[in-house]
């Protein structure tokens, strides 16, 4: 019986039953007022060069005039599944869609955001296969590949400004070839003249936006060119466009492939959870056994918060959803860690540790961490209990229950409890009553 019902509640043309993950809007102002426009990326899961560039483009780029609205993400669940869509393309839901599908709500989202009044521009983002040409050269370079084009649906909408859709986009091309690493890289214009030969594009957000009156234009790099290389050029699309609409902007740092590679991978990456515990991005080992994570989040780690400089970053349950399910740790549609949940509540009356790094006595706020040379010693806080995972006990106090005024040694630490995988980084966990209070980190040199 219980599959049959199964069958009804979930229509089976679709992987998951699950609710999609609502996606966030960010809004970059600058202090002159000037042209508003929004961009976009990640409507298909799959393509990281797009929603890596508008992740390092809300961190590291400033805008001086004009306002820029970004969704980095607008598919968070097909990205941490790394798939185009999980509950079929988004991007061909513009036109026509059933109430009953599961992304309903999401297109009615979409559509108002760049229905707003106040957005003049959409720049929508993605990674395509090969190299788009004209004509056909060979399997990788011919018209029906879509990498390393900017796209318009027609030469001109009539609204003002930006209605001169072939200008602009001629404008971004002109930009990003300025840029070019290798000349086969070469950016085109492809106008899929929409309305009268692409019957598929029309039901795509950049149809929907130029019916409705919104210029707009798509912009791709190819699959074929690795991460850093995608959004380099994603970023140079990105300029020649706030360019091309008059939004100006600052970048702080080299737009090369190289810098953009050490952005991405940067080291000093960390997440906090619930303001109880960070966590370094990197170098985790994997699976993390029994790790907190706040009750209230059971059967919906989806959409739990973390706080981090980074923009893609999320739980996502493994495989289809229940409440008892591994967790992986995703980066975009990178899997940083798998963890093995243990669901508590979280209390958060303990603000600051009292703590002896190396015979220095110092206050440290939960959810830090903590670079330790030799030895910690923890000094008691009454009603809360301290536990450093992966601590043996030397044999004189082997029965004391927890691990508050004792002296805690490097060497008395065992690797395999270790949260990273070069076995420097400890937890140490604090606890009222069943509660979970919080967690440091000890990094030991
Ligand atoms: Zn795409």
């Amino acid at each position: 019986m219980g599959r049959v019902f199964l069958f009804f509640v979930c229509n089976l043309h679709f992987l998951f039953c699950i609710a999609p993950i609502d996606f966030k809007v960010y809004d970059m102002q600058g202090a002159q007022s000037g042209h508003n426009v929004l961009i976009m990326s990640g409507i298909q899961g799959d393509e990281p060069g797009a929603y890596n560039a508008t992740n390092l483009f809300l961190q590291y780029y400033t805008i001086k005039k004009g306002s820029v609205r970004v969704i980095p993400v607008l598919s968070p669940h097909s990205m941490y599944y790394n798939s185009r869509g999980i509950y079929g393309d988004l991007n061909r839901k513009f036109a026509t869609l059933s109430k009953r599908d599961p992304e309903f709500g999401v297109i009615q989202k979409i559509k108002e955001q760049i229905l707003k009044a106040e957005i003049q521009a959409v720049f929508h983002m993605h990674d395509g296969s090969g190299f788009y040409r004209e004509q056909y050269i060979n399997e990788t370079f011919n018209p029906k590949r879509w990498g390393n084009c900017s796209i318009i649906d027609q030469d001109s909408i009539n609204v003002e400004p930006f209605g001169n859709l072939k200008e602009i986009v001629e404008q971004i091309v002109a930009h990003t070839n300025t840029g070019l690493l290798k000349s086969f890289h070469k950016y085109h214009i492809h106008n899929t003249h929409t309305a009268i030969k692409d019957k598929q594009m029309q039901k795509s957000l950049t149809y929907f936006a130029i019916t409705n009156g919104k210029p707009a234009f798509a912009h791709e790099a190819s699959k074929t060119l690795p991460l850093r290389e995608r959004v380099y050029y994603h970023l140079l699309g990105i300029e020649g466009f706030l360019q091309a609409v008059g939004v100006e902007f600052e970048r702080n740092f080299d737009l090369t492939p190289k810098t953009i590679a050490s952005l991405i991978n940067d080291k000093n990456l960390t997440l906090t959870i619930d303001s109880s515990i960070t966590i370094p991005l990197f170098h985790l080992k994997s699976p993390i056994n029994f790790f907190p994570i706040p009750l209230s989040a059971k059967g919906d780690v989806q959409n739990l918060a973390l706080e981090s400089k980074s923009y893609i970053l999320g739980l996502s349950p493994e495989g289809d959803f229940k409440a008892d399910s591994m967790v992986f740790l995703k980066y975009g549609n990178r899997t940083m860690a798998r963890i093995k949940p243990l669901y508590l509540e979280f209390d958060k009356s303990l603000e600051h540790i009292d703590i002896q790094v190396d015979g220095k006595r110092q206050e440290v706020k939960i959810g830090s961490i903590l670079k330790v040379k030799d030895n910690f010693y923890l000094h008691n806080k009454d009603g809360y209990r301290a536990n450093v995972i992966g601590f043996i006990k030397p044999n004189d106090i082997a029965k004391k229950p927890q691990e508050f005024d004792v002296l805690v040694q490097k060497k008395a630490m065992l690797k395999k409890f270790a949260l990273d995988i070069n076995a420097k980084l400890y937890r140490v966990e604090f606890y009222k009553g069943n509660a979970f209070s919080g967690m440091i980190l000890v990094e030991f040199e």
